[in-house]
């Protein structure tokens, strides 16, 4: 849970017991209704609640029911609808039918526990190929100028990086966009990532790498990119009907889910990173894009520039096998930090 929404809960939770004391004394109709803060106690979730729009989210080991006052649609996971009686406002509480406390007592009570929640898949992206080298730089080694190609850099990487996860981690699927000096299109990587299969708890960690190149052949140092959370994806297409009018909302939600796992992801990495080649490459630090292969895959993702292959200086420690092995162990550490934070915690709502 981020750090804004445990500042929300617990003003949610002053302003429930506020009104729960008052709706008490002052309201006899909540007889027969269940106030969704009652209910929320009793599945051991969490609930937020916007009085202005209506909103209310119940929360329960990272899956969610999302509903609104006034309208009979409750929405499981941000796919599944479900129509039941409308909730309303009891006593200024949002409030519900016993019958419909039930189904969503059933919903969340029929989950498999939080601990079921792992990463199913990591895709590891070597930028271009094939027809495409990508940035181009000269290094002096030895005496002599050797061309540098980003295509070449990050596949060294990328393969030495998938070899460490697969070690690791034998029993999730680590996959590569190339293995070869092939050509994947941009479209071709989205639709590969898009087409993994995983298990229904299980999250696909999407890890773009490349090598960058600057005009000004001083700019030196590696960073890391998130998806920028301006960007909304349509990530929710399996609601119908009624509930479009909730989907901008949904969606938004959904994309703060991702954007907040991408952030770690990259956080992770970075400070790994930053570890292994620091004293040689200055860190960059953190940045946001909405580039297209991650705008394109449905999964928290992030794209690692390692250095820039137009500074003399960099393109020499890239074209050092060595120096790419330790790009690698600063990236699978940062991965490995994130699978443990991830895999030790709630997980996030499984978008599939
Ligand atoms: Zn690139």
């Amino acid at each position: 849970m981020t750090q804004k929404n445990k500042r929300r809960t617990a003003w949610f939770f002053l302003f429930f017991a506020f009104c729960s004391a008052w709706a008490f004394s002052a309201d006899t109709q909540s007889d027969a209704a269940i106030s969704l803060y009652d209910l929320s106690s009793k599945i051991g979730g969490e609930l937020f609640w916007d009085p202005l729009s209506g909103i209310a989210r119940m929360v329960k080991d990272g899956h969610t029911a999302d509903l609104r006052v006034g309208s009979p649609l409750v929405i499981y996971d941000y796919g599944r609808a479900e129509r039941l009686d409308s909730p309303a406002l009891v006593g200024g509480i949002p409030s519900v039918t016993v019958s419909f406390s039930k189904r969503i007592e059933d919903f969340f009570t029929s989950l498999p526990p939080p601990s079921s929640y792992k990463v199913g898949a990591i895709l590891i992206d070597p930028g271009h190929g094939g027809k495409d080298p990508g940035a181009i730089g000269t290094a002096s080694i030895g005496g002599k100028a050797v061309q540098i190609r980003e295509k070449d850099v990050v596949l060294k990487v990328a393969t030495a990086l998938s070899e460490a996860l697969r070690v690791a981690y034998p029993d999730k699927k680590v996959l590569m966009t190339r293995s070869g000096d092939t050509y994947p299109s941009l479209e071709d990587r989205v639709e590969l990532a898009n087409g993994v299969k995983t298990g229904p708890n299980e999250a696909i960690l999407y890890v773009s790498i490349h090598a960058n190149s600057a005009f000004n052949k001083s700019s030196s140092g590696f960073e890391v990119w998130y998806l920028s959370p301006d960007y909304r994806r349509t990530v929710i297409d399996k609601t119908e009907g009624d509930a479009a009018d909730l989907l901008p909302i949904l969606n938004s939600m959904m994309e703060e889910e991702f954007t907040t796992e991408s952030i770690l992801i990259a956080k992770s990495i970075s400070d790994s990173l930053n570890a292994t080649i620091g004293n040689k490459s200055p860190n960059r630090g953190i940045k946001e894009e909405s580039w297209f292969v991650v705008r394109n895959a449905k999964m928290p993702s992030v794209l690692i520039e390692l250095g820039f292959v137009s500074n003399p200086a960099e393109a020499k420690l890239l074209a050092d096998d060595e120096y790419l092995k330790k790009c690698a162990t600063g990236i699978y550490n940062g991965l490995v930090t994130f699978i443990n934070h991830f895999e030790g915690s709630r997980g996030f709502t499984a978008a599939q």
